[in-house]
Formats: structure tokens, C-alpha cells, sequence
């Protein structure tokens, strides 16, 4: 595998924000974060960043990898365990050396592990979610695997419109989306593909079933793809037959809830405006009440990032930032409909990564 060196911009910018929280030093657990500022992909990994220097803690598995794959902190490897390296790391240092952590990745067990070992002379602080903060704001190596993973699940739903029918299972149907995405050099689906046909469309985060999809049914496909990294993720809601005026309405009123949501999403805008954007239209509908689940989502090397597009998210949306718009509706007996894009922020407005189309199909 090539390797490219990560931009060391990412380290600074981190250190820059090190005084905002309070912190001379940050113990990086969660491992998306260690992946952002480091490149490495090893399961077992404390990344420690310094005011001068960095440090990944791994274990004797990951020498080579490591090895390899780190480009911006110096690596560590660990004999008796990470937490016992960690906290051997930090004793060197001065009394109340402040040290900014989470529990995200990193156990209650171990954190109070770390505080008995690296004794008396460390202050904990809380991180604030800095680095997911910075992970907001993709980069643009980040950015051009975002487009190829999300030009990836575009190619795969065009194949698969034209052997979708009635006989297949929604398990199939999943299994072949699945397998497109690897076909197509994806490293595999970005989260559990969901594939819920009729009634059970209106279940907004179904699980695929051995049942037959059936004749003059809603079909909700909701997918997304890895590619170095990096997920897309995209709903496409499509007909099996002819459908009727109903679920023609509803679908048109989805989209032009999409649509009044991607209108509203540029630089400066809270997060709760965009949403209010796509409900304000359902709710002019009288569909308000069938939308149930926020507009939207960052993504990027998770499928669910920051800014979360809800009603009372006061995050400020920013140039770069990659979101989902995705609002639905579900109706319990009927069915549901969800239009799901990835777009980017740039300072003209939203730009789609999204190429599939998102017109209404009845296959
Ligand atoms: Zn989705
Ligand atoms: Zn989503």
C-alpha cells in the first residue's frame, strides 16, 4: 500500500487550540482522531500530543504498520501495555502539567488506571472535542476521497436500478449492494445497509429481511461506502410498479424539503436553520408530524460526525464542512421516504458529492 504523509497542518492547528481548553498536552484515544492527526489504522492505539512533539502508543502487533503508516508523531511501542507507557510518558513532567482527555475510547477502567500510574503531578482536562471540531472541516486530500466514495455509491445504485425487482429479498438486495461497493474497490459498506420495502419503509433505520420485496411497493435504500477511510452515505426511496397519486405527492414534497434545506446550507448559517429549512416545507404539507429524525449529519472518517443538522444544534456551519441532507417522511402502515445527498459547503453555497440522480423511480 502507498502511503501518503498527512498534512502536518492538522498537528498544529490542534496545538493552536491546546490554550482554548486549558491543556499543555492532549491524550488522543478515540481512534478516528489518532487516524486524523497521526495516518495510523491499528485497533490499539493512545496518541499523545505535545507543545514540541508527538507520540503514538501502540503495541509489538503494529511495529511494522506504524512503521509505516505514521508520518507526523514519533512511535512508541509499547512492552507492558499503553496505559503503563502513557502514564510512564507523562511522570516526567512538571507539577500540574494539564492534560486534555475524553472517554471517547478510552474506558473508565483505564482512565483511572492512567490517573494512579501517571500519579500526582498531571491536571486532567476535558478536550472539548477539539479534534472532531477540526474533523469538521475536511481538507482537501479528505475531500477528494469523500468524492470517489461518493461517486462509488452512485455507480452501485445505477446498477443496481436495473436488476432491482419484485423476487429479490431485501437481504438480496443488500447483499448485492454490498457486494458492488467492493466490485468497485471500495474496503466495504460505510454502515449496515438498509433495505426496507412497503410498510416497512416507514421504519426510518430498518434492518434487511429474507422478505420478497413485492409488486407496487415503496422500496427505501439507504447506503453508503469506505474508501481510504473515508464513508459516504446516500438514501435513494424507489416504486416497484406503478405508483399512485399519493406516494407521488410524497415524494415530491421530500424533495422539495431537500431541495429548501440545500438552499439554506452556506457559510455563517447555524445548524438548526438548515433543518428548519426542510421542516418548515413538510410542515407547510402537513407532513410535519411524519418527519421524525434530524435533516442531516457531517460524515467523513465516521458515518456520523460534527455538525448534527437538528432542531436546536447551534454549531455554525462552515466552509468545508461535508453534511447529509436527508429528510423523510413515514407514515406506519403505509410507508416511508427518505431522499439522502452528501454535500460540501463552499462560500457559494452547497455543492453536491452525490452524483446519483434523485428523481422519482418506478422500476
Ligand atoms: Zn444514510
Ligand atoms: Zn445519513
Amino acid at each position: 500500500m502507498v502511503t501518503r504523509s498527512l498534512p502536518s497542518s492538522r498537528m498544529d492547528r490542534l496545538r493552536g487550540l491546546l490554550p482554548g481548553i486549558g491543556a499543555d498536552a492532549l491524550l488522543v484515544s478515540l481512534l478516528p482522531n489518532v487516524r486524523y492527526l497521526c495516518g495510523f489504522t491499528g485497533s490499539a492505539a493512545l496518541l499523545l500530543v505535545e507543545e514540541s512533539r508527538s507520540t503514538l502508543f501502540t503495541d509489538s502487533r503494529y511495529t511494522f504498520q506504524a512503521r509505516e503508516e505514521v508520518s507526523t508523531a514519533r512511535v512508541h511501542v509499547a512492552k507492558h501495555g499503553l496505559i503503563r507507557a502513557v502514564a510512564e510518558a507523562l511522570r516526567s513532567h512538571r507539577r500540574r502539567f494539564r492534560v486534555g482527555f475524553s472517554l471517547h475510547g478510552l474506558t473508565v477502567a483505564q482512565k483511572r488506571a492512567l490517573d494512579v500510574q501517571s500519579g500526582s503531578t498531571i491536571r486532567w482536562v476535558s478536550d472539548d472535542s477539539i479534534v472532531e471540531g477540526l474533523r469538521a472541516v475536511k481538507d482537501a486530500d479528505e475531500l477528494e476521497r469523500m468524492r470517489d466514495a461518493a461517486d462509488l455509491i452512485s455507480r452501485v445504485f445505477g446498477d443496481l436500478v436495473r436488476v432491482i425487482g419484485p423476487k429479490m429479498t431485501e437481504n438480496d438486495v443488500a447483499a448485492e449492494i454490498e457486494y458492488k461497493i467492493k466490485h468497485y474497490g471500495g474496503s466495504g459498506p460505510s454502515f449496515d445497509t438498509i433495505v426496507a420495502s412497503g410498510p416497512r419503509s416507514a421504519w426510518a433505520h430498518a434492518r434487511p429481511t429474507s422478505k420478497p420485496l413485492g409488486k407496487s411497493q415503496l422500496v427505501v435504500l439507504d447506503q453508503g461506502a469506505i474508501i481510504r477511510g473515508y464513508c459516504s452515505d446516500m438514501t435513494r426511496t424507489v416504486f416497484l410498479g406503478k405508483a399512485t397519486q399519493k406516494v407521488r405527492r410524497l415524494y415530491a414534497a421530500v424533495l422539495e424539503a431537500q431541495a429548501a434545506a440545500r438552499n439554506a446550507l452556506r457559510p455563517g448559517v447555524a445548524a438548526h436553520e438548515v433543518d428548519a429549512a426542510a421542516r418548515g416545507v413538510l410542515n407547510r404539507m402537513k407532513l410535519g408530524a411524519y418527519f421524525t429524525h434530524s435533516t442531516g449529519h457531517g460524515l467523513g472518517l465516521e458515518i456520523h460526525e460534527m455538525p448534527r443538522l437538528g432542531r436546536n444544534e447551534r454549531t455554525v456551519v462552515r466552509e468545508g464542512m461535508v453534511v447529509t441532507i436527508e429528510p423523510g417522511v413515514y407514515i406506519e402502515g403505509f410507508g416511508g421516504i427518505r431522499i439522502e445527498d452528501e454535500v460540501i459547503v463552499t462560500a457559494a453555497g452547497a455543492v453536491n458529492l452525490t452524483t446519483a440522480p434523485r428523481e422519482f423511480l418506478e422500476l
